[in-house]
């Protein structure tokens, strides 16, 4: 397998992950690539998942059932609904700085922190049950 053939594999992870909102799961992110890289392996998916993770490009939503990924790495935070299990974006209130919520007695350093809300997505709770 060659360093050219990797990255494109990897290019096109990344720039699924970029170019949707809906927090995929590994296999999502693996079917839609698959269009364009018919031969690109689950495996593959689950690998390059991993390094841009790593290298920070991506974010990791680790859930109740499976994990999720994010293209978008700006502090932000999620939704999962409790109904129909989609994972959405929530933005937090302007000025809200959670890394300095810890009060005084706390004399460690906080550098970053993981949420995750639970509740209601706004086309489920428009739905009358
Ligand atoms: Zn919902
Ligand atoms: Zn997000």
């Amino acid at each position: 397998m060659s360093t050219q053939r990797n990255s494109k594999q990897r290019d096109a992870v990344y720039a699924d992950l970029m170019s949707r909102y809906d927090h995929p799961t590994a296999d999502e992110v693996y079917f839609s690539v698959k269009k364009d890289l018919p031969n690109i392996s689950l495996a593959t998916v689950y690998r390059n998942l991993k390094l841009l993770e790593n290298e920070g490009l991506i974010l990791k939503i680790t859930t109740e059932d499976s994990d999720r990924y994010d293209g978008h790495t700006q502090t932000h935070y999620h939704l999962m609904c409790d109904r129909c299990k989609k994972v959405s974006d929530l933005n937090i209130k302007n000025g809200f700085n959670l890394n300095e919520l810890p009060d005084n007695e706390f004399n460690g350093e906080i550098r970053t922190h993981a949420l995750l809300f639970f509740g209601l997505c706004k086309d489920c709770k428009q739905t009358k049950n």
